[in-house]
């Protein structure tokens, strides 16, 4: 709960607070010599990644930085951001939009591809490029932004929860975040608000007071889903970045993408598991890699994926294993997929 001082908007600080996060995301590092030389890198991956940046530019926030281990090249947080010949392959099924969303887009900002759900893009932009994301081929930039997505929710029917997605919603400024939240809570039919982000985790300055007071003031319950790969993401400003959101929101919880390379084995995930709960996240999805064009090599087939989750579901209670999912193009919902019988 919100302490009576942290209520009071002290306009100095945060100001300061918007300045610093917003000072990261400029700052972010997008040329792959930079990335090289700061991380003590050999200068053979330069002439590959700077063509491979070319299709799907490199972004990596500095806080993010950080947390690689310099001289590793095989390093799992360096593997997620820095572009790799292996981009530049092609293989069978691995098409610039696996996930057929072009054909839901209207452009009109709203997403109806859930029930009982309506996914808000809310920006398109992301603070980070993750070289795995699907978005590497459709940067989304196109669409009409959270003003028009809500007038159209306002003006058609909204379902219980809203989902606000992009891009990473939380580019949106506080006061933007607190405007659009606001209007959301003023349509009745709206219950449940929530948030798909990677900010907190990337630039964990991200969660300002202000946000933290926007989100904790709503009359709608609010679920925010980060996303976190790899334990060594979790450093201890992401730690009370996601306790400054566990204060005001009713869930945190976190998705993984099952990559190779990455995150592939069970001690990995185990570990991410157990320093996502210590920072009071739980565990929610752990996706199987859409199969977009230039991300084939950080595939896990299905089976390894199954065989890592039940040794997960072997070594951790239940509520520290998250659910094996995989998206189908045109699927209502996510599938859920069950191990075999060992
Ligand atoms: C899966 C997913 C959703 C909605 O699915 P749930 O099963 O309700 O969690 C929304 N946004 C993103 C980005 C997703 O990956
Ligand atoms: S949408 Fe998420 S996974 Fe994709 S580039 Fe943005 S932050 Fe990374």
């Amino acid at each position: 709960m919100l302490t009576d001082t942290a209520r009071q908007p002290k306009p100095g600080r945060e100001r300061r607070a918007a300045e610093r996060w917003r000072q990261e995301l400029i700052g972010a590092i997008r040329q792959p010599e930079e990335l090289l030389r700061r991380l003590d890198l050999p200068e053979s991956l330069l002439a590959p990644a700077e063509q491979a940046a070319r299709t799907f530019p490199m972004r990596v926030p500095v806080p993010y930085l950080a947390r690689i281990r310099p001289g590793d090249p095989n390093d799992p947080l360096l593997r997620q951001v820095l572009p790799i010949g292996a981009e530049l392959e092609t293989h069978p099924g691995y098409t610039a939009d696996p996930l057929a969303e072009q054909g839901a887009r209207t452009g009109s900002g709203v997403l109806q591809k859930y029930n009982g759900r309506s996914l808000l893009i809310a920006t398109g932009g992301c603070a980070i490029h993750c070289r795995y994301c699907f978005r590497r081929c459709f940067p989304y930039n196109r669409e009409a932004g959270w003003r028009t997505a809500l007038d159209q929710l306002e003006q058609h029917g909204a379902p219980e929860e809203v989902i606000l997605s992009g891009g990473d919603p939380l580019l949106l400024d506080d006061q933007a975040l607190g405007a659009c939240l606001e209007r959301l809570g003023r349509i009745a039919a709206v219950r449940r608000v929530r948030i798909h982000t990677r900010l907190p985790v990337v630039i964990p300055s991200r969660v300002t007071a202000a946000l933290a007071r926007h989100l904790g003031q709503i009359r709608l319950q609010s679920v925010i889903v980060v996303h976190a790969n790899h334990p060594r993401e979790i450093d201890a400003e992401v730690s009370s970045a996601l306790a400054r959101l566990r204060n005001v929101c009713s869930t945190v919880l976190n998705q993984t993408v099952l990559l190779r390379g990455v995150n592939d084995d069970t001690a990995t995930l185990a570990s991410l598991s157990e320093r996502l709960f210590a920072a009071d996240v739980l565990p929610y999805y752990l996706h199987l890699l859409d199969p977009v064009a230039g991300a084939a090599h950080f595939d896990v087939d299905a089976k390894t994926g199954q065989r890592l989750w039940a040794e997960l579901a072997r070594s951790l209670p239940g509520y520290l294993v998250p659910r094996l999912a995989r998206e189908e193009p045109g699927a209502a919902a996510k599938t859920v997929i069950t191990p075999d019988a060992p």
